[in-house]
C-alpha cells in the first residue's frame, strides 16, 4: 500500500505547492481538506489526490478518520498574517492553537507521525544574529502588543509536541518557515493593505498602481525563501530517511536572501520593469513611508531582523536553498503575467460566447 499523507489546509500557499510536488515527485497518496480548492487547479483530478471542501473545525470526524488512516499528517490550517494577529487575536488563538491542539492530540492517540508548522516568528525579538533551533531565546513584547499572540500560541504548541516526544516517544518534526514567498502566497488581486504579507502586498501595489508603503521606513530585515526550495525541504522531512527528522526542529529559510523591506521594494519595482506587461505600472509606482501605528494600529510591534541558522537543516537533510531573491521575484511575476493573460483570454471567450 502506498504511503499516505494527510494535508489539512491543502489549498493554502504551502499546502497547494506541497501537494503538487508530492504528486509530481513521489508515488504517495495525498488526502486533503480546505475551505476551497482554487489554488489546486487540475490537481483535484489526480487519482492519487483525495480532496474535500470543508472546515477542519466542523468536519472533525473526517479529520479524525483520516488521521487514523494516514502515515504522516501536516496540519497547515492557520492564520499566518501579522495584520490579522492585531485585528483578530482571539480568532488566531482559536484556530492556530485550539483547533490544532485537537489534531495534535489525535496524532498522539493514534501514534501517527506529525509534521507541524512552527514559525520563524517564534524567535520574536531574539537578539541573535542567526536564529538557532536549539539555543536561541524566544523574546516577545508585552501583552498589550497583541501581535505576539501568534508566536505565543505556536510556542506553546511546540512545547506540547516536544513534551509528547519526550514522554511518549511521539514521532514529530517541527519546521519553522522563514518568510516563504512565491505565487499564491496571498491574493494579489486583493488590493486592500493588510490582507497580505509584504511580498504579495508590494506586488499587488505595483499591479494596482498603488504606492508602496514602507512601515517605519522599511529598515527591518527578513530572509525570504522561495516556495520551491521550501517544498523540497518538506519532501525530505516527510521522507524521513533513517528517522533523520524524527523529534527534530528545523529552520527552513534562506539566509543569503536577507534583505531590508526597503531594498525589497526597490528590487521588486526594478524587476517588474523587465516585464512589458508590468513595466509602465512599475515605473510609476511610488515608495513612501508610514508609521507602524497608522498601518497596523496600536497592537503591533515589529521584528527588526530575522535570519535563520540553517546549519542543522543542511547537515541533517542534505538540503540547501537555491533561488536568490531576484529569481524568486521574477518567477512570481512570470506566474502572474501568465495568469493575467489567461484571465484576459477567458474574458474575451466569455464575451464572444455572450
Ligand atoms: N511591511 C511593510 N509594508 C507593507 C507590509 C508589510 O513595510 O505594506 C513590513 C512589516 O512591517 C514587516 C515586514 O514588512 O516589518 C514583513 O511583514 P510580513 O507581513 O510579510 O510578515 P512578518 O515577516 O512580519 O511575519
Amino acid at each position: 500500500m502506498s504511503y499516505r499523507v494527510l494535508i489539512l489546509g491543502a489549498n493554502g500557499f504551502i499546502g497547494s505547492a506541497l501537494t503538487a510536488a508530492i504528486l509530481r515527485e513521489r508515488d504517495w497518496e495525498v488526502f486533503g481538506i480546505d475551505l476551497s480548492d482554487h489554488k489546486l487547479g487540475e490537481l483535484t483530478s489526480n487519482p492519487r489526490f483525495k480532496f474535500i471542501e470543508g472546515d477542519i473545525t466542523i468536519n472533525r470526524e473526517w479529520v479524525k478518520y483520516h488521521i487514523k488512516k494516514a502515515d504522516a499528517i501536516l496540519p497547515l490550517v492557520a492564520i499566518a498574517n501579522p495584520a490579522q494577529y492585531v485585528k483578530d487575536p482571539l480568532r488566531v488563538f482559536e484556530l492556530d492553537f485550539e483547533a490544532n491542539l485537537e489534531v495534535i492530540r489525535d496524532c498522539v492517540n493514534y501514534r501517527k507521525r506529525l509534521i507541524f508548522p512552527s514559525t520563524s516568528e517564534i524567535y520574536g525579538m531574539s537578539p541573535d544574529a542567526e536564529l538557532d533551533e536549539e539555543s536561541s531565546a524566544l523574546v516577545y513584547g508585552p501583552v498589550n502588543k497583541q501581535r505576539w499572540i501568534y508566536a505565543a500560541s505556536k510556542q506553546l504548541l511546540d512545547r506540547v509536541i516536544y513534551a509528547y516526544g519526550v514522554r511518549d516517544q511521539f514521532d514529530y518534526t517541527l519546521f519553522r518557515p522563514f518568510n516563504f514567498i512565491g505565487p499564491n502566497l496571498d491574493d494579489i488581486y486583493e488590493a486592500k493593505e493588510g490582507s497580505s504579507r509584504v511580498f504579495t502586498q508590494f506586488l499587488s501595489n505595483i499591479m494596482h498602481r498603488h504606492p508602496i508603503r514602507l512601515v517605519d521606513g522599511g529598515e527591518q530585515k527578513r530572509s525570504f525563501t522561495y516556495i520551491d526550495d521550501a517544498v523540497e525541504c518538506l519532501l525530505r522531512i516527510i521522507d524521513n530517511k533513517n528517522g533523520v527528522a524524527s523529534r527534530e526542529i528545523f529552520n527552513i529559510g534562506n539566509p543569503a536572501n536577507c534583505m531590508s523591506v526597503k531594498d525589497l521594494a526597490h528590487l521588486m519595482v526594478e524587476t517588474a520593469q523587465e516585464f512589458p506587461q508590468w513595466s509602465e505600472r512599475a515605473r510609476t509606482t511610488s515608495i513612501t513611508s508610514v508609521p507602524s501605528a497608522d498601518y497596523y494600529g496600536q497592537y503591533y510591534q515589529d521584528i527588526q531582523t530575522r535570519v535563520p541558522s540553517i546549519r542543522k537543516t543542511v547537515e541533517r537533510l542534505g538540503w540547501a536553498p537555491t533561488a536568490d531573491l531576484q529569481a524568486a521575484i521574477r518567477k512570481t511575476i512570470e506566474y502572474y503575467v501568465r495568469s493575467e493573460s489567461r484571465y484576459r483570454c477567458s474574458a474575451v471567450e466569455l464575451k464572444n460566447i455572450a
